[in-house]
């Protein structure tokens, strides 16, 4: 992913004045086959629109995105579609994405149809395997998505994604609306299920914790932009950016030895739409210098695989 952009327009003025709103902008990350990456950060970071650029459910406004060697952003409406079958999403809320009109067995043959696979027979005995893949059973087929639980929900969800034996899952949030013990449970299938299929993750929370539990590499945004990138240890055990500092200093450490005086962010996330200058974090930053009100930081790599952008490294 090289410089993903994504600048929304809307016509928001007390003239109707056009407002520009800088929702991701100029991302760079590189996802291996067969790890999971998460993008974390707070609400309204960009982690969701950078999530679905990298499916092209929204149109980037620039930038590059290559699978095997493609640049998805470059590729026809026809052959965007056989891209399609190896990228899949993950919604956060699984009763809103499941259509409540239609069972489930219908729910998960429906991205078959679309894509032209299989005879009906053929078609009936993915989605039987499918559906016991995730824990549930052929008896669950007949029914309709508000007779299950949450948990159960995502587990179709998850279902109705791997169905096309994707390569690569986005999972926007997929167990932020779960209870944590069933948290869980979701998070440890998508794990089996990783090993089982050879699935690399794009994981997008807002949640350290599941972050921490689920992840091979870290990217932490903020503003649409990313501000550090690391594997799962290095970027725990050694936050760096003062950004990334305040967030973990938020979550409980399991080791005592270890924990970080609690930062308080101060001031609210500042609109996308007017970013600040320079360092777009400079306004909350307790380290900020001059030199962060008017240079944006560049990610540069402080050790093997460690990224930070931020004037103090
Ligand atoms: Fe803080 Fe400056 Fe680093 Fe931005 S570049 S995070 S303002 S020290
Ligand atoms: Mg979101």
């Amino acid at each position: 992913i090289k410089s993903l952009t994504k600048h929304f327009v809307s016509k928001k003025g007390f003239f109707g004045q056009e407002k520009v709103v800088r929702a991701v902008d100029g991302v760079d990350l590189t996802i291996y086959p067969g790890e999971t990456v998460s993008i974390v950060g707070e609400s309204g970071c960009g982690k969701s629109t950078t999530g679905r650029c990298i499916l092209r459910l929204i149109e980037p406004t620039a930038g590059e995105v290559f699978f095997e060697g493609r640049d998805i952003c470059k590729l026809s409406p026809a052959d965007l579609r056989g891209v399609r079958r190896d990228m899949q999403l993950v919604f956060q809320d699984p009763f809103a994405s499941l259509n409540p009109r239609k069972t489930v067995g219908r729910i998960l043959e429906d991205p078959l149809i679309v894509h032209g696979i299989g005879t009906a027979q053929e078609r009936q005995k993915r989605v039987e395997e499918i559906i016991e893949i995730v824990g549930l059973s052929k008896q669950h087929l007949s029914r309709f998505p508000h007779e299950f639980s949450g948990g159960q929900r995502q587990r179709i969800g998850i279902a109705r994604a791997l169905i096309l034996r994707p390569k690569l899952i986005v999972a926007d949030e997929p167990v932020s609306a779960l209870d944590v013990s069933i948290q869980a449970q979701i998070l440890n299938l998508m794990q089996d299920l990783q090993k089982e299929f050879q699935l690399t993750y794009l994981f997008i929370s807002h949640d350290l914790s599941v972050v921490r539990h689920i992840s091979d590499r870290v990217a932490v945004m903020y503003l649409g932009r990313v501000v550090e990138v690391a594997d799962k240890e290095s970027l725990y055990r050694n936050p760096t950016h003062p950004y990334t500092q305040a967030l973990l200093s938020a979550v409980p450490v399991p080791d005592p030895k270890r924990e970080l005086q609690r930062i308080i962010l101060e001031g609210d996330l500042p609109s996308p739409s007017n970013p600040p200058a320079g360092c777009t974090f400079h306004p909350r930053c307790r380290s900020c210098m001059d030199v962060c009100r008017s240079e944006i930081p560049l990610l540069r790599q402080k050790e093997e695989g460690h990224w930070v952008s931020c004037h103090l490294e």
